[in-house]
């Protein structure tokens, strides 16, 4: 790819104050620029084939929780019925069956398959084995390296977590969140502490190969002597990995609707400087005891035998087929999401219709850059990757954005690599949107 390169934007100052909206950085070009109506663009994509090697996943949401958490902004429902959740199911099984004889699918089996919400453990142990055995009837899972699922602690009863061992989990993700009853009170988590160590005992016990927990700095009330007793409890349990992101606080979400009824553009949580300090001490303590930093937001205990395969495809040009409501795939170059309100969504696959909410076609140029932005949330790029997939000499393409990223302190280059500094790193979300193309930078990433 020969494209010249985008002029820099200048430089803007890390904000400080935790103010509305998303930073948090899932995907490339970002989310505004998609457009709707696009189920021709979606039919198009998946009747070409792939290129060679590139791996298949597969991600199936689950939109069902026991209640809404106050800094959540997931589409989810906590009022549908067994009835209701009976058909949501069904409706993602068909929504398959019309996928995989198409050209792009036909013959590949998942390297790697996904449960998230929502709260994929809200389901019921026969409600696990009944949707995994019809999914696995109808593209089977037997290549699959990782099975990876997320749990909500208060939903793990023995029998629950038997079943999600047997339908052949292999990574159980923990969604603590925080040690500090209060704290998950007034954030209006669903669990308690105490139903967090019960479900770790039960999953250490069941053998699952990796456990991960789920944490986030700066909820609601967060105390430095909070946040240290967090990090204490966590390498008490000694997980395989551990997760921590920076509290957001997006438009949606119902601190945000608090904030706007009293007027106030400042979330009523830690600055960002603040949380990146939180996180910074507590990636310094996970490593004293032990763990490696794998991203800006993982350690893990063991790297060479705690991997994260559903991260490390997708942010490589994976293909993955994401099923129900609000899910995101990703064919051939297009990305698109399903709709998002599941009304409409079981309407369209009733009515034999694509469940297209928005989609993007990215070109050559855009594969590129997302592929770069999201493996720079790893800390560490490696040059030859892209001369050998992209023909791109990244030092030349992006001179001047790492220019003046070194000076900042946030990064250094190499011959072979571009490594962010830890402090680069407990802000990546931020550098990443100096590398978009110029017309895609915006204030607000949604
Ligand atoms: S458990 Fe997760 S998906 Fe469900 S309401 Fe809370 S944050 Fe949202």
């Amino acid at each position: 790819m020969n494209a010249a390169p985008a002029p820099a934007a200048p430089f803007t100052p890390l904000q400080n104050s935790t103010l509305a909206g998303n930073y948090f950085i899932s995907n490339y070009p970002p989310f505004s620029f998609w457009s709707e109506n696009q189920n021709a663009e979606v039919a198009a994509a998946i009747a070409t084939t792939s290129a060679p090697d590139t791996k298949l996943g597969l991600y199936h949401h689950i939109p069902f929780c026991r209640k809404r958490c106050h800094f959540c902004y997931f589409r989810v429902y906590t009022d549908k019925n067994a009835q209701d959740i009976q058909t949501y199911l069904d409706a993602t099984i068909t929504e398959l069956k019309t996928l995989v004889d198409q050209p792009l699918y036909r013959g590949r089996k998942p390297h790697f398959v996904y449960f998230g919400g929502g709260t994929p453990s809200y389901l019921s142990a026969k409600q696990l084995h009944e949707l995994t055995d019809k999914l696995k009837a109808v593209l089977p899972w037997d290549a699959a390296q990782e099975v990876a699922f997320e749990a909500e602690p208060g939903t793990l009863n023995p029998g629950k977590l038997t079943a999600i061992k047997d339908i052949g989990v292999t990574r159980l993700s923990l969604g603590v969140e925080h040690f500090d009853d209060h704290v998950l009170e007034i954030n209006g988590r669903a669990h308690r502490s105490a139903e967090v160590f019960t479900a770790y005992e039960r999953a250490r016990a069941e053998n699952f190969s990796q456990i991960n927990i789920d944490l986030i700095a700066g909820m609601l009330e967060e105390t430095e002597a909070l946040w240290q007793r967090n990090i204490t409890q966590t390498l008490a349990l000694r997980p395989d990995s551990v997760t921590i992101y920076q509290m957001e606080v997006p438009y949606n979400t119902t601190i945000y609707k608090e904030m706007k009824a009293e007027g106030k553009l400042a979330a009523p949580v830690a600055d960002w400087q603040t949380k990146r300090r939180w996180v910074k001490e507590a990636f310094a303590a996970l490593e004293s005891a032990g763990y490696t930093i794998a991203s800006g937001y993982t350690a893990v205990l063991d790297p060479q035998r705690t991997k994260f395969v559903y991260r490390d495809e997708l942010w490589t040009g994976a293909d993955l087929i994401g099923l129900g409501v609000a899910s995101f795939s990703h064919a051939a170059g297009v990305h698109y999401q399903n709709l998002t309100e599941i009304d409409a969504y079981l309407a369209a696959i009733h009515a034999r219709e694509r469940p297209t909410k928005r989609a993007f076609r990215t070109s050559p140029e855009e594969l590129m850059i997302r592929e770069f932005i999201l493996q720079m949330k790893l800390g560490r790029v490696q040059l030859g990757y892209f001369v050998e997939k992209f023909h791109v000499k990244l030092a030349d393409r992006f001179a001047t954005q790492f220019g003046h990223l070194a000076a900042e302190g946030f990064l250094t280059v190499s011959d072979t690599t571009v490594q962010l500094t830890r402090d680069g790193l407990l802000c990546v979300d931020t550098l990443l949107h100096e590398f978009f193309l110029a017309h895609h930078r915006t204030s607000k990433i949604v």
